[in-house]
């Protein structure tokens, strides 16, 4: 292990980076060799959050164009990177509590508890913002960050985009704006990152307060998913909500829907996914579904205190129903993902 010094914001710290698996080679150029080029990676954009020179991404690949001359050698892509060492894992995991619950405030995917954490925890003073992943008119992500459960009139900022959102490079500024903390929602692979950040950075292990993880089959990019989605029919000026529910995507548009079988979109399911054995987000302090509770409802798995502590004034404040949630409900889809652990290349 080497001692490097990497700079956020006004900060510096001095962190160990890993020993090069190609000696004579940029650490960027060790990240691409190991992760990359081999479709391990699954743009959950933790390198390009935390490089200071210019890794982003490049027709939906993670690439870091002039790095010959750009990349500083620091090591911070590897050692944030989930797959650079990956240990992949499933199951679902350990938790306080599973239970199913519906918010009255707030209309969302399924039960809006995803929103309703967030922004209980804003009540609570446990954070003073909440990163959401938005969308423009034309359903691309768009990060927003909500201090107020006022900002929620932007109906577009709850429910699912069956697309990737760049919510750890928007979590490195929100971090540095925060007084209180910050409340992130993502994906297991974006909770898996995140998890890394804290373990390197005191920064992000003092200052994000709440990570809430989305159950997650796959995703696409957002090039392959709209032409295919256009392809179908589907206008985008009238599309309304999308959702992968019972082996079909639904696309409900104001003047009707575009149904067909999710496996027809298997071959764009992004090539990060098909190694990806993480259904539950087991990272999360508290991860959200649709699967294991009635229509209209969130299922949630609450792992942490800090969610435990959200429910339960969620709880007092009486601003959700409540109703049993089946774990084994899950089993399908996470031993389904559990089987692309044979896609990993030893
Ligand atoms: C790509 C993807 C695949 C999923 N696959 C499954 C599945 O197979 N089975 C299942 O049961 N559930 C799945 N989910 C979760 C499910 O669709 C709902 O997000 C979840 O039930 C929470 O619903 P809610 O009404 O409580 O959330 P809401 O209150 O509506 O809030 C939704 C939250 O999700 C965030 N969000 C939306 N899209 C993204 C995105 N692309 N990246 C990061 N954050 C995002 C928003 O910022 C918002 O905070 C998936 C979600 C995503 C994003």
């Amino acid at each position: 292990m080497e001692m490097a010094a990497i700079a956020i914001g006004e900060s510096e710290w001095e962190v160990a980076v890993p020993d090069k698996p190609l000696k004579d080679k940029l650490y960027f150029e060790n990240l691409k060799s190991v992760v990359i080029d081999t479709n391990l990676c699954s743009r959950c954009l933790t390198c390009a959050a935390i490089c200071p020179g210019g890794i982003t991404v490049v027709e939906n690949k993670v690439d870091f164009p002039d790095y010959e001359d750009k990349c500083l050698d620091c090591g911070a892509c590897v050692r944030v990177c989930p797959r650079f060492v990956y240990e992949p894992k499933s199951g679902l995991g350990s938790y306080i509590d599973f239970i199913a619950g519906r918010s009255k405030r707030f209309a969302g995917q399924d039960g809006a508890m995803v929103t309703e954490l967030i922004v209980s925890a804003i009540e609570m003073g446990m954070i003073d913002r909440g990163l959401f992943a938005g969308r423009d008119e034309k359903w691309a992500t768009e990060m927003f960050h909500v201090r107020e459960p006022e900002q929620l009139a932007i109906t577009t900022l709850g429910g699912t985009k069956y697309t990737f959102a760049d919510v750890l490079p928007e979590l490195k500024k929100a971090v540095m704006f925060t007084k209180r903390g910050v409340g992130v929602v993502g994906t297991p692979c974006i909770v898996s990152g995140i998890r890394k950040l804290q373990q390197e950075f005191p920064l992000f292990r003092e200052r994000v307060k709440l990570v809430v993880g989305l159950f997650c089959t796959e995703n696409f990019h957002y090039g392959d998913i709209s032409k295919f989605l256009q392809e179908k029919g589907v206008d985008f000026d009238k599309l309304i909500k999308t959702d992968i529910t019972k082996g079909k995507f639904i696309a409900t548009m104001t003047d009707g829907e575009v149904k067909f079988k999710v496996k027809e979109v298997e071959e764009i399911v992004a090539s990060g996914c098909n190694v990806c054995t993480d259904f539950t987000a087991l990272k999360s302090d508290a991860s959200v579904g649709s699967v294991g509770s009635a229509a209209g409802f969130s299922t949630m798995i609450v792992r942490e205190e800090n969610a435990k502590e959200i429910i339960g004034y969620i709880k007092e404040k009486g601003y959700a129903d409540f109703d049993e949630a089946t774990p084994e409900e899950l089993d399908y889809l996470i031993n389904l993902k559990k089987g692309r652990e044979k896609n990993i290349k030893k």
